[in-house]
């Protein structure tokens, strides 16, 4: 997928293992240091997915 790194991206933490899912399929593991969830740039496939379940 190339240059997802910087992509700000939607999801949810697990409480659990502290792993960050995003919409588009991605898993940030714990611990990867940065907490890099700024506004911009964000990511077009998690936008997509958040736009979707908006329209639902
Ligand atoms: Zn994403």
């Amino acid at each position: 997928m190339g240059s997802n790194r910087g992509l700000v991206h939607r999801g949810s933490k697990s409480w659990w293992t502290g792993d960050f899912k995003t919409l588009c399929g991605l898993v940030i593991p714990a611990g990867t240091g940065k907490s890099p969830w700024f506004t911009k740039p964000a990511c077009p496939t998690c936008e997509a997915a958040v736009a979707a379940r908006k329209r639902k």
